[in-house]
């Protein structure tokens, strides 16, 4: 007898990102002189100040069990950036850490959603808000925002998607994969309609929150909706601004009695994120932000880079991306011509279901030693995804 495999695990897929990433390391292993444009990290190494703090940890035998949503110490860091940053106030009980805003993302939808339950994405969208809402039994409710609308959700879409199941909206700015970013007026219009749908969550993704490269100012929907406080959660974490995304420490703000039990969840499960790397976190978010300025004046360049260069490709069409670190250039128009038509069919021999981006990154993967992710990934089939976050 072979073990089975349980079903709810035939309702999501490998991470794409992490699967390109995998082949593009495996690749260049193997010798080959491959680029990659795959990875969703900082190239820069962790500042030397977090990895003194995280050695600190070790000398000191900070090395036991923490409190599952992390130390008394992680919590207070956790409630001056919010207070620093956003002018948000939140207590103790109003804050958990985990591992990774992922680990955070998933606690929350698996203690919030119940089957039949919908969340509206607006498309293109990150690749695990389908997988992780599918896994609590609820209904990603894609709503596809165009180039046109700069990739962002209008307020007239949003009231269009809402039905009586509408449980939650997810919200990420600037965003992975666009680098769209919303901005104060769009935010507000949405929150309107928000305080019209009570029952209705919002969850506000700013893991990108330091990536922005105009002079535009950060704002999520709680910092202007006082109101809303009891139905909006934060999601943000060190992985990105501070390029530690191997140290796996996210965090979350919302209403003190999901954070209970998403602090159960998280009990039964992981227990409490790594006590070294929460005190590097802590050292993170309480000594500054001069790190983040440096790789963002990196960032800025390469981004202002890529987009000219992608720009001048024929048949693509490249908005530029005003956050994160990702650039997501429409190439439809290259699925018409001839040369790519002959491509399609001969991976269509070997693979029926490939859809056209993955086509068009397989062949570019194979012939021309580039790794890019499929737009399908992020539910958009007409695109691609580029990080620049690479030297
Ligand atoms: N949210 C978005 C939009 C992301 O792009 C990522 C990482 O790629 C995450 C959350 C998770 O970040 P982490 O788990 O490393 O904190």
């Amino acid at each position: 007898m072979t073990v089975q495999i349980a079903k709810r695990m035939s309702l999501i897929q490998a991470s794409a990102t992490l699967a390109i990433t995998a082949k593009a390391k495996e690749l260049k292993a193997m010798g080959r002189d491959l680029i990659s444009f795959g990875a969703g990290e900082p190239d820069f190494d962790t500042p030397l100040h977090i990895k003194e703090a995280a050695k600190q940890a070790i000398a000191d035998g900070q090395t036991k069990y923490t409190a599952v949503g992390g130390s008394p110490a992680m919590k207070n860091a956790i409630i001056d950036k919010f207070q620093r940053e956003n002018e948000l106030s939140y207590l103790v009980n109003e804050v958990s850490a985990g591992t990774g805003a992922k680990q955070l993302l998933y606690n929350l939808f698996m203690s919030t959603l119940n089957p039949g339950d919908e969340v509206i994405l607006p498309s293109p969208c990150w690749v695990s808000y389908p997988d992780q809402i599918k896994l609590a039994e609820a209904k990603p409710v894609k709503v596809y925002c165009t180039k046109q609308e700069n990739y962002l959700l209008s307020p007239e879409k949003l009231k269009k998607a809402i039905t009586p199941r509408t449980r939650m909206l997810i919200i990420n700015s600037p965003s992975n994969p666009t680098g769209s970013l919303y901005n104060k007026e769009q935010l507000m219009a949405l929150g309107e309609v928000l305080v019209s749908n009570p029952n209705i969550t919002l969850v506000s993704d700013d893991i990108y929150e330091h990536m922005i490269y105009e002079d535009i100012k950060f704002y999520n929907i709680p910092m202007l909706f006082p109101k809303l406080r009891d139905r909006c959660f934060v999601i943000n974490g060190v992985s990105k601004a501070y390029s530690m995304t191997g140290w796996r420490i996210g965090f979350c703000a919302g209403p003190s009695a999901i954070i209970a039990v998403m602090e159960k969840l998280q009990g039964q499960s992981t227990s409490n994120p790594s006590s070294i790397s929460q005190a590097a976190a802590i050292a993170a978010l309480s000594k500054g932000n001069k790190c983040i300025e440096e790789m963002r004046n990196a960032f800025r360049e390469r981004r202002n880079l890529i987009y000219r260069m992608l720009s001048s490709i024929p048949k693509m069409e490249t908005s530029m991306p005003q956050g994160a670190f990702y650039i997501f250039p429409n190439i439809s128009k290259i699925y018409e011509v001839d040369r790519f038509q002959s491509i399609l069919k001969k991976q269509r021999k070997d693979t029926p279901s490939i859809s056209y981006s993955q086509v068009f990154c397989t062949h570019l993967l194979e012939h021309y030693d580039l790794a890019i992710i499929p737009g399908i990934a992020f539910s958009d089939d007409n695109a691609v995804r580029l990080s620049y976050a690479l030297d």
